[in-house]
């Protein structure tokens, strides 16, 4: 690992920085998911038992360098404490002053970074009044390490640095997946639409054995290569792309897998009449909703011959029934092998971990990331700036 982790710390009597995502969803005042708080608990538990004392800094919402008292940190310090188990002390803008008057034990939750318009430009200034609370810099934010800010990137070169539990963990669950797999290595991309996935398609084909193709962007590449989709989602103006991306495919000896049958209907809602269909007989007043029975004994063939998986984007349209199927089944089959030890398997993205969470196969995942936009530009293979910063 390029990275340190908080076992190559000294962490007693030291005071660390530690940046957390703790955007969790509130109604009405209150905390309605605070799952984005538990899964700093192992960081916190660790640098507290050590001795160290945390001072936790974390955005919320989208205040755009401006002070916004509904996006305050404060109204969920009291739920943080409550999850954390550990006494919280919020502190606005006095920084200093308050990690002074840190008691035994107690955590000091700094505001909303992002009400400082340094945070979002990466301000060298900003960074170093962080840095001047703490004698170290743990970054467990793997969902905003995407974005080069103060928080995740300029602070990494200012104070000793490493990644905090689950940092590392999402870390060693992507690098197995893609950096260091063991093979072959099948990838399931679906979703509704090939544009929004195109540099993620060009970065699979050159790492992965096997693309598995579903979903709405599976109709694009159907008709990319003269199949008539009907009405079917499709992007008729990237036909040229989605051929580059099958040539690039054949060039890099990765086997594109399309669906060859289909599951047609003639409405987008629950229960609409259906009829399963070779994926060139698409009916001309008809749209693709889903992979059809054989293409996903084809899809789960593939994942039985393979040892890792990486998975984004649902097969079908999976919210509404039945067009939920293909995408349950190759989970099912997923989370099977997963379990029996066969396969490694690592999923992502916001529709994704819905479908998997219905589909009730997340559990046997190996990993769940739960980062999405980060996860998405990890897939695409770009260097994640708060990542690289804590390499440097
Ligand atoms: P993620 O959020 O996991 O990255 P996407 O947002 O790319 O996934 O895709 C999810 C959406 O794709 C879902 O809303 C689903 O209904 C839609 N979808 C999948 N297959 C089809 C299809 N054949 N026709 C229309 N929409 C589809
Ligand atoms: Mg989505």
């Amino acid at each position: 690992m390029a990275w340190k982790t908080l076992d190559d710390m000294d962490l007693k009597g030291k005071r660390v920085l530690v940046r957390v995502d703790i955007n969790v969803p509130m109604e009405n005042g209150e905390v309605t998911d605070a799952t984005r708080i538990e899964r700093i608990v192992p960081t916190v538990d660790h640098i507290q038992h050590a001795g160290g004392t945390v001072i936790l800094m974390a955005h919320y919402g989208r205040p755009k360098g401006k002070v916004v008292p509904e996006m305050s940190l404060e109204h969920i310090a009291g739920t943080v404490a409550e999850v954390l188990g550990w006494p919280i002390v919020w502190a606005n803008s006095d920084y200093r002053d308050a990690v002074k008057e840190l008691e035994n034990d107690e955590i000091l939750l700094l505001e909303n970074l992002r009400f400082n318009p340094g945070e979002e430009t990466n301000d060298e200034g900003f960074a170093k009044r962080l840095a001047s609370l703490a004698d170290i810099y743990v970054n467990d934010a793997f969902s905003a390490a995407h974005r080069a800010h103060a928080s995740t990137e300029a602070i990494a070169h200012l104070l000793p640095s490493c990644a905090g539990r689950l940092m590392q963990e999402e870390l060693s669950a992507l690098e197995n997946a893609l950096e260091t797999p063991k093979r072959p290595v099948t990838a399931v991309v679906g979703g509704a639409k090939v544009s929004t996935k195109l540099e993620l398609l060009g970065n699979l084909v050159s790492k992965v054995d096997n693309l598995v193709i579903g979903g709405g962007m599976a109709n694009t590449f159907l008709a990319a290569q003269g199949m008539d989709v009907g009405k079917s989602l499709c992007e008729h103006d990237l036909a040229d792309t989605a051929r580059e991306i099958m040539a690039k495919a054949k060039a890099a000896g990765c086997a594109i897998l399309l669906p060859s049958d289909v599951v047609v209907a003639r409405e987008f809602k629950a229960g609409a009449a259906h009829e399963v269909v070779a994926a060139s007989d698409c009916p001309a007043d008809a749209m693709i909703l889903d992979a059809g029975p054989r293409a996903v004994e084809a899809i789960n063939a593939a994942l039985g011959e393979s040892q890792t998986l990486v998975w984004n984007g649902p097969l079908g349209a999976f919210e509404i029934e039945p067009f939920d199927r293909a995408t349950n089944a190759a989970a099912a089959e997923a989370a099977r092998l997963s379990k029996a030890g066969k396969l490694t398997s690592v999923a992502g993205g916001g529709d994704t971990v819905a479908a998997l969470n219905k589909a009730g196969a997340a559990d046997d995942f190996t990993y769940i990331s739960t980062a999405g936009g980060a996860f998405l530009e990890w897939l695409e293979g770009k260097d994640l700036p708060g990542v690289a910063a804590l390499k440097g």
